[in-house]
């Protein structure tokens, strides 16, 4: 695994949350990060239907229009009982032409469920991929998973997109009802980064 000793990054993402996160992960190794939005970057449209294959696209994208090097993440939750679904499509079932609706998306996955027949628990993991990308097109990938179930009605106010109907395993309570630090310290883009940060800057 090739280690990175360049002093600056670019992150390539539009999410200020995501871009904080990742931030405060890096700066004890001296490495300097720049978000997406401040570069202007436009977003490139995810072609691809692997969590990977999405997050090289960003990352690829991020190099070749200003020839850092560039970290991108791809993120979403599979469901067991619907056979993945709906991983790379998570932001997609929340589309409506006009903004992004959760309540809208975490009711589809509900309905989906129950039209399985199945009996909780119902089985699901938070992915986050992580491309790390060097100006060469070398690159190195990070996996994290957070494991636990979907649960009804979704319960807190914490959190973003699908977190209120997420349990994690060994918690009884949903992503939507923990704290921004509490979250963080198991999330799974908080592990894929602790694998980053672990094999290519400890
Ligand atoms: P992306 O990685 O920014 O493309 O996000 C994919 C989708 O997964 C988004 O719609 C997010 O709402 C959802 N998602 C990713 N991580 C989380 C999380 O930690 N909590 C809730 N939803 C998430």
């Amino acid at each position: 695994m090739r280690r990175f000793t360049e002093k600056r990054l670019l992150v390539a993402t539009h999410n200020a949350g995501k871009l904080d996160e990742m931030r405060a992960l890096l700066a004890p190794y001296g490495v300097e990060v720049s978000g997406a939005a401040e570069m202007s970057l436009a977003e490139p449209v995810e072609t691809e239907d692997s969590f990977i294959g999405n997050a090289r696209i960003k990352a690829r994208a991020a190099v070749e229009a200003t020839g850092l090097p560039a970290l991108a993440d791809d993120s979403g939750i599979t469901v067991d009982a619907l056979d993945g679904a709906p991983g790379v499509y998570t932001a997609d079932w929340a589309e409506t032409g006009h903004g992004r609706d959760f309540p809208m998306a975490m009711a589809r996955t509900w309905s989906e469920l129950l039209a399985t027949g199945r009996a909780a628990p119902f089985h699901a993991q938070f992915r986050c991929t992580l491309v790390l990308m060097w100006p060469d097109g070398h690159d190195e990938t990070f996996e994290g998973v957070l494991p636990g179930q979907v649960v009804w009605p979704p319960r807190g106010a914490e959190g973003h997109g699908y977190d209120p109907i997420f349990q994690p395993d060994g918690h009884d309570v949903t992503l939507g009802e923990m704290s921004a630090e509490m979250k963080n310290s198991l999330s799974h883009r908080s592990r894929a980064m602790q694998q980053l940060v672990e094999k290519v800057l400890g």
